[in-house]
């Protein structure tokens, strides 16, 4: 005789998502049984038929309940959807395990142990253990797990789907769930019985609405209960594409009801309660016995009554104080009420009577007829559709999908009371957060760890920087200060590159810790008090960048997750992308902590550039810059809400308006990057470049081209040089390749480059054809006049020329004169002269010009020869 039994169970009726979790649950608990209470349902008995040599259940007859340990419970709480094992959950000394979906009742049994959680499907959470736990499962389990949560998700279109259902899904698809078959398992033809039933209950739908909800009821009667009735009520309301539907079968001496909903009002589970039945919010059913059809109806119909409440309407969802404009506002005018208020339209009221509606796209239409003067009432539309106060929402979302209306004014007694807007539709509809739903943050599926952190600083941050920040965490712990990594170095960090920008916030006083700390280490310390923060520069070089968290009152955007901000969250919250607002804590004994409010880490895993709200562009408008850079240089992209409102902003030339420094500092940026082209083509394509002297700058193949001979060229000729030629100015040479010499002295003015800059700059643009034209004479050149032609141009001069030909004759040249050329001295001054008895004269400096000539042509080579050579000159010459 077995004893210590654990055995594994789920409520009768079982369902796919009921075997598959048990199967779960057992690759957990593997000396568990698996033990049927009931029935199953059709499919998944033909599915069991199928696979039976695989799954084995235990007979209930050969159970000795008495000698159940442990029970283990999926897919229930609830002891009498057991069947015949509900007397094992009150046997004394049983452990009871449960993982459950559903949400708690007072019905649910003792439990010793509860590992429920409100995903769409049980077996979902089961599929997370063995994922994190790494249980290998074979295709089949897959299979039947993929089959579990695709029925009780309604393959994840249920509204109590969740993301983790999906990610379950993605992770069981990976691992070889086969799509074939969970198609014929989840969409099995009707059997000639329900086919029959069908028929049947389609003879007898009537709808009905009950406080301004339409339900449907079909009922038929039936010999005994049809199996599957659930899939042919499911099947109606398709067919029929209603919301709410229930389907009352009767047989001889009791009564099914079948429920199903799409409305978070009528939710059916709850609902059969009342009937001692139950399910989920979505589908339910319930069992009456001893009942018929006509009182069955009448008690269903008396439920719902008080069930569903009264219907939002109108009056409940609709704005009530209105913007609108009269019929003689000049358009100009209009839009910016527009924009004021970001809204897309506005209702024209001439003294208290609505006569038209004037909307952006009307007013964009005009822009470019010079008709910003003119009065709206030229424009607007007249045809106006209203509502009434109390009109439903699902009329309201009829109106709106056929009439296109962007809004609806709400009429009483012929005067307008308020205001409808699609949002405010779809807000009431699908909650406040749908608007929002790309910036609702969704925890990353995993979170990187402490020890994760402390590793990837350790595989990319070099020792000393290391011990750095060690001693910045140990110095803020002893002091009470407490300190945090951020911006781009967590960011890269996180991606397993390096970063050596060192930025630290401190919670309080930054420039006070950077004094304590440059006690400590040495070094310098250069506070900004203005600003709170300070640089730290250590004596083997090192900087740090410490700022104080800026916790000034702000306003944070609606999106955020209503959480009390800490001084380094609000800091957080105010800076640019999710992926830059990260920071990792240094204090001693929490080091490596990443704190990630706003799901950074997901939109690194995802490859997304996100803002943090809607006006952060507005806010700041260089961010458009910053967000193609990181776009470009990491293969990222800004996600359709991001774009858009970085579009918009374009739109709303706040690019335009910034101050031509800052564009410059941006556009540097942009130029120093490797993947600078593509930055410009994408900032070109979004409009952010129209100010940038339009009528010389093309972003075209040509530049595109002289782009990647730069990118070519500048390793290679900097090979010859002692520094490294700075790149982005050759970009900007070439970006600005056809503008005349006062409009580029107009341009550098503007953007306050360095005058050094300036003078390369310059040199580059200006002196680049003639020069060019000299390389690509066909006659020999002596070595001397290549030398006069190329050694007075700076380093970035001579690498953009090389660049912009690709000639052979000119690169040869080029290559030539930095080979064998450029570095040529004489190996006397003046100096060696006065020593051979000369006075000192003007003609000292001719003859040294004369004497490096002969020694580029090759005609004197030591310094003895350059001697002779100078006496002979002189003596020429006196
Ligand atoms: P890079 O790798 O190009 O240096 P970065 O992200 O480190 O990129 P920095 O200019 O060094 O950029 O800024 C450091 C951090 O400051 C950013 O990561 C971001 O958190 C924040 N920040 C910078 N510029 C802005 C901005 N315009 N608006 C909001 N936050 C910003
Ligand atoms: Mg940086």
């Amino acid at each position: 005789m077995v004893t210590n039994v654990e055995i594994i169970v789920s409520h009768v009726n079982a369902d796919f998502d009921s075997i598959a979790a048990m199967v779960a649950a057992q690759k957990i608990y593997p000396r568990a049984k698996l033990v049927f209470a009931g029935s199953q349902n059709r499919n998944v008995r033909e599915f069991l038929a199928l696979h039976q040599d695989i799954i084995h259940f235990l007979d209930l007859k050969y159970l000795d309940k008495k000698e159940v340990k442990r029970l283990i419970v999926v897919d229930t709480r609830i002891a009498d959807r057991l069947g015949d094992l509900e007397d094992v959950t009150y046997q004394k000394g049983v452990e009871i395990f449960t993982f459950d979906h559903h949400p708690p009742s007072p019905d649910d049994m003792e439990i010793s142990r509860d590992f429920s959680e409100p995903t769409g499907a049980a077996t979902t959470m089961l599929v997370k253990i063995l994922r994190d736990r790494r249980i290998s499962i074979s295709p089949f389990e897959a299979t039947l797990f993929a089959l579990g949560i695709h029925e009780d998700t309604g393959s994840l279109t249920f509204p109590t789907s969740t993301y983790e259902d999906a990610e379950a899904l993605a992770f069981l698809m990976a691992n070889g769930a086969n799509i074939d078959m969970i198609d014929r398992f989840l969409n099995q033809p009707l059997t000639p019985e329900q086919r029959e039933l069908l028929d049947e209950l389609l003879k007898s739908i009537y709808i009905e609405n009950i406080n301004g909800v339409k339900v449907m009821f079909t009922s038929a009667r039936a010999k005994t209960y049809v199996d599957g009735a659930s899939v042919v009520t499911r099947k109606i309301a398709d067919l029929e594409n209603i919301n709410v539907i229930f389907s009352l079968i009767a047989t001889e001496d009791r009564v099914y009801i079948i429920g199903r909903s799409k409305l978070d009002e009528v939710p059916i589970g709850e609902i059969l309660t009342r009937f001692e039945g139950g399910g989920h919010p979505q589908a339910g059913s319930a069992v009456i016995k001893g009942s018929n059809l006509d009182k069955t109806r009448k008690t269903l119909h008396a439920e719902l009554f008080t069930y569903i409440k009264n219907p939002l309407t109108a009056g409940d969802i609709m704005t009530k104080s209105v913007v609108s404009v009269d019929p003689d506002t000049p358009l100009v005018k209009a839009r910016e009420v527009l924009n004021k208020h970001g809204y897309t339209g506005l209702p024209v009221m001439d003294k208290k009577k609505l006569v038209g509606m004037i909307s952006k796209h009307d007013i964009d239409k005009t822009a470019h007829h010079g008709l910003s003067h003119a009065p709206v009432k030229g424009f607007m539309s007249y045809k106006v559709k209203t509502i009434a106060k109390n009109m439903t929402l699902d009329l309201i979302e009829r109106i709106f999908t056929e009439a296109n209306m962007g809004r609806l004014p709400v009429i009483e007694q012929g005067r307008m009371i308020g205001i409808v807007s699609r949002s405010d539709l779809l807000r009431a509809t699908h909650g406040f957060e749908y608007l929002i739903e790309p910036r609702k943050i969704r925890a990353p599926s995993r979170r990187i760890n402490r020890e994760e952190v402390v590793q990837k600083i350790k595989t990319t941050l070099p020792l000393d920087v290391r011990r750095l920040l060690r001693s910045v965490g140990q110095t803020a712990e002893k002091n009470g200060f407490k300190v945090y990594l951020v911006g781009g170095i967590v960011r890269d960090l996180l991606m397993g590159q390096q970063n050596l920008d060192i930025d630290v916030v401190l919670d309080r006083d930054g420039i006070a810790f950077g004094k304590v700390f440059i006690e400590k280490q040495g070094g310098r310390l250069v506070a900004h008090k203005k600003f709170g923060t300070a640089v730290a520069v250590l004596p083997n070089g090192c900087r740090i960048d410490i700022a104080t968290a800026r916790s000034e009152s702000y306003e944070h955007p609606a999106a955020l997750p209503k959480v009390e901000f800490t001084s380094i969250g609000r800091d957080l919250a105010r800076r640019d992308f999710a992926l830059n607002a990260m920071a990792i804590a240094l204090n001693t004994p929490k080091f490596g902590s990443l704190l990630d409010f706003f799901g950074g880490q997901k939109d690194i895993q995802d490859g997304i550039i996100r803002v943090l709200h809607d006006l952060s562009f507005v806010e700041d408008p260089t961010r458009i810059f910053r967000a193609v850079r990181f776009e470009q240089r990491y293969g990222f992209q800004m996600d359709g809400y991001t774009e858009n409102l970085a579009r918009q902003a374009i739109d709303m030339d706040l690019v335009g308006r910034l101050t031509s420094v800052r564009v410059r500092d941006e556009l540097v940026l942009i130029l120093i990057e490797d993947s600078a082209w593509s930055a410009l083509k994408r900032l070109s394509d979004l409009g952010a470049l129209a100010n940038l002297q339009p009528e010389v700058v093309r972003i075209d193949a040509r530049l595109q081209s002289l782009f990647k001979s730069i990118q070519n060229t500048v390793p290679r000729l900097n090979y010859y040089y002692a520094r490294k030629s700075g790149r982005w100015l050759l970009f900007l040479m070439a970006l600005l390749r056809n503008l005349s010499e006062q409009k580029l002295d107009e341009w550098c003015n503007q953007m306050r480059f360095k005058k050094a800059d300036v003078q390369i700059l310059k040199e580059g643009v200006l002196k680049t054809p003639v020069v060019l034209k000299k390389l690509r004479s066909a006659s020999k050149l002596k070595n001397s006049t290549l030398y006069s032609i190329l050694n007075p141009l700076a380093q970035e001069s001579i690498e953009y020329i090389y660049a912009r030909s690709s000639q052979r004759l000119v690169r040869q040249r080029i290559d030539f004169y930095l080979a064998n050329l450029k570095d040529i001295k004489l190996n006397i001054n003046g100096n060696d002269l006065l020593e051979s008895g000369f006075k000192a004269s003007p003609l000292f400096s001719e003859v040294l010009g004369k004497l490096l000539v002969a020694k580029l042509n090759g005609l004197v080579r030591s310094k003895s020869e350059e001697l002779t050579f100078a006496r002979e000159l002189l003596e020429k010459g006196n």
